[in-house]
């Protein structure tokens, strides 16, 4: 089983200069909840990892960013999407650990506990560091221009380019994605009728 795993900020809500530190200062992105609507359909897991510094520089608790995360996973399933799994990172840079991106170890841990094949999944952000972890995981890489997208693709090396897909927003992703699962599907079937 594979999987997709999207960023939070600048993939599904607005990005803040202040962090989003409460469900009031959680916005979705325009599209956003459709979008999730059609990728759910694909039944693939979804999976959020997001970074948040903000738990251990103490502006907000791990608790208040927990009941962000429920809401909106509530507002998601109510709209008729679906998010299986969240997970984030409350460390600081300095702190050196794993899981913080552009480290994999979130990727790497949910692959794990959830017996998921990295190589052929999905993850969608809109900085380098997301970038950077989806590859590090082995992950097919989407860099949407919502959020910090548009400054962070000019901070990728030009090299980068052929390794990860650039989309202005989350529901082109969506549709690469589908096409990219239907290609997959299609040489499948070749394959068993040539077994046949
Ligand atoms: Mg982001
Ligand atoms: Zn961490």
């Amino acid at each position: 089983m594979h999987a997709i795993f999207l960023d939070r900020d600048g993939v599904i809500c607005e990005n803040r200069p202040d962090h989003v530190k409460s469900w009031a200062e959680f916005h979705f992105l325009p599209g956003v909840k459709d979008s999730l609507v059609v990728l759910s359909q694909l039944g693939l897991p979804i999976i959020v990892v997001t970074n948040q510094a903000v738990i251990n520089r103490g502006i907000i608790s791990a608790a208040v960013v927990e009941e962000i995360h429920q809401r909106m996973v509530a507002e998601i399933t109510a709209h008729g999407g679906r998010i299986d799994r969240v997970i984030y990172c409350p460390h600081l840079p300095d702190e050196q650990c794993l899981c913080r991106k552009p480290e994999p170890g979130m990727l790497l841990q949910v692959a794990q506990e959830m017996n998921l094949d990295l190589t052929h999944s999905y993850l969608v952000g809109d900085a380098a560091s997301d970038i950077l972890a989806g590859q590090r995981a082995g992950c097919q890489t989407f860099l949407v221009l919502t959020g910090r997208g548009r400054e962070q693709l000019a901070l990728l090396p030009d090299k980068m380019e052929d390794c990860f897909m650039v989309a202005p927003d989350l529901m082109k992703v969506t549709q690469q994605i589908i096409k990219l699962e239907d290609n997959s599907r299609v040489v499948a079937g070749k394959e068993l009728s040539g077994i046949a």
